[in-house]
């Protein structure tokens, strides 16, 4: 075929350069974009070893190749007529409908390629500025903590000889509000060593439950100040050793009981701990903190792991933060292995829970089965094992007392099935609360119930659960 022709496989108008050459390394073919891009006066006649020197030898009867002919494609340089080259994608494979002769079908690469180094030193320069940000944050937090300390010393040493009363009550609040100024600096901090990825966890061996007082002492007296309830349970099967970073355990908890503390303003604040799971002696450990304050709106609910991020600015005016601590402990429960989750409705309340793997020491004990778990999210449960169904339901005969009843003997007879008598003690003792206002023969069948639970028998159990759904009609 000729130059200009549409060749016998229609690549004249094709954007690659394709070339055809004959066994001697003769080009017989060009097309245009060949043509345009190579700049020779004459393509035809022109040996392949010319235009790929690399690649092709010529011989005495024709030309010589390491190249691997067929459909795999492979990066060579193609020079030009006047000796300057760039690279190519090429193809080079027999033409089955010309034995004898060759097709070459070449892709220029060299913007990709320029583009690809752009992209790279973009890259580059972005990660460098991301890298000097998070020092020049680092720093600046770090420097802003000496005066912030300094202002705290001096306010702590004035308060030792400062006896005039309204004096006293400016120190205090410069005191708190330094207390503020440290909380941020940390946050700050933390986040920006998470951020470049230089965080460290600092695991060691302490007492879990231990830990969970320390927690507690830290909120209850503003708990108790708003007028709310507070209820921690946990699990036994939670180990009482644990080796992991208590620190951060800590910093988590108190986060997520700030917020429910700071975004509740009546009922109720809970913490529970399960056991999830156990692989050797590595222990998963499930954590659900919940509240009855003001909830968030299901559109805001994507916003709340992200940094910088709270629900909308009149929150923010009202609430105070820097909307850094759920990206915070988003980061350190992944750190742990795990995963945090939010549950919420507007004006109902909240629900975070997130789970960590930590080394025990003690043997395995059973699991909590997922169920039980899924059924512990949607409670409160007292710190002595009675359960509070969220929104009152404890007068006997409401749609919500009916609806809570059926919903903790459903959980109830979950978990003699799955014979989790300890939790089973449990919702029976919230089905005993939540019927206290029954009629004596109701009450009468709960008691024979819960000791039916208490003595562990199964077959009992169902008896007399059997009997409690005759005896009242109503659920
Ligand atoms: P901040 O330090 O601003 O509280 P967080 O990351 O801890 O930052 O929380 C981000 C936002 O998520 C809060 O400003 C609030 O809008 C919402 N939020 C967090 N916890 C709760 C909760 N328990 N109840 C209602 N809203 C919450």
């Amino acid at each position: 075929m000729g130059e200009g022709e549409s060749g016998a496989f229609s690549a004249e108008d094709a954007l690659e350069i394709i070339l055809e050459f004959d066994r001697t390394g003769k080009i017989s073919y060009a097309n245009a974009s060949a043509r345009n891009k190579l700049g020779y006066e004459e393509l035809r006649g022109q040996h392949i070893s010319a235009l790929f020197p690399n690649a092709f030898r010529m011989t005495d009867t024709g030309f010589e190749s390491d190249l691997s002919f067929g459909d795999g494609t492979g990066h060579l340089v193609i020079y030009r007529g006047n000796r300057t080259c760039f690279p190519v994608e090429a193809k080079i494979k027999e033409n089955a409908d010309c034995p004898g002769t060759f097709i070459c079908m070449a892709n220029d690469i060299l913007e990709r390629e320029h583009l690809g180094r752009e992209i790279g030193q973009v890259r580059e320069e972005a990660r460098q500025a991301a890298r000097l940000k998070s020092e020049f944050v680092a720093n600046v937090t770090h420097e802003l903590r000496t005066p912030v300390n300094g202002i705290l010393g001096n306010v702590r040493e004035l308060l030792n000889h400062v006896t005039d009363v309204q004096t006293v009550k400016t120190l205090r609040l410069v005191e708190r509000c330094c207390g503020d100024m440290n909380k941020i600096i940390n946050n700050i901090l933390d986040f920006s060593k998470l951020d470049a990825g230089k965080f460290i966890l600092e695991p060691r061996r302490f007492h879990f439950r231990s830990m969970l007082d320390y927690v507690k002492a830290q909120h209850i007296s503003r708990i108790t100040e708003k007028g709310l309830d507070f209820f921690m349970t946990v699990s036994p099967q939670v180990p009482e050793y644990i080796i992991g970073d208590e620190l951060r355990i800590v910093q988590i908890l108190n986060n997520l009981l700030s917020n429910a503390l700071k975004f509740t303003s009546a009922g109720e604040i809970a913490l529970q701990v399960l056991r999830t799971a156990q692989v050797e002696d590595k222990v998963e450990l499930f954590f659900i903190v919940s509240d009855t304050g003001i909830g968030i709106g299901e559109a805001d609910m994507d916003k709340l792991f992200r940094s910088f991020s709270q629900v909308d600015a009149s929150i923010s005016r009202k609430y105070g933060g820097t909307g850094l601590g759920l990206s915070i402990c988003r980061q350190l429960v992944e750190l742990m292995g795990g995963g945090i989750e939010a549950e919420s409705k507007q004006g109902k309340g909240s629900t975070f829970s997130f789970s960590i793997w930590a080394e025990a020491e003690e043997e395995a004990l059973p699991e909590e089965p997922d169920d039980v778990k899924a059924a512990f999210m949607h409670m409160a449960v007292h710190e002595d094992g009675a359960v509070q169904e969220k929104g009152g339901g404890r007068e006997y005969g409401t749609p919500e007392n009916q609806e809570a009843l059926k919903r903790h003997l459903s959980r109830l007879i979950l978990s003699v099935e799955m014979e989790n008598w300890e939790k089973a003690e449990m919702f029976m003792e919230a089905v005993r609360q939540l019927t206290e206002g029954a009629p004596p023969d109701v009450r009468r069948q709960v008691l024979r119930l819960k000791m039916a639970v208490q003595k562990e028998n199964y077959d009992k159990v169902m008896e007399e659960y059997q009997k409690l759904g005759i005896c009242d009609t109503s659920f």
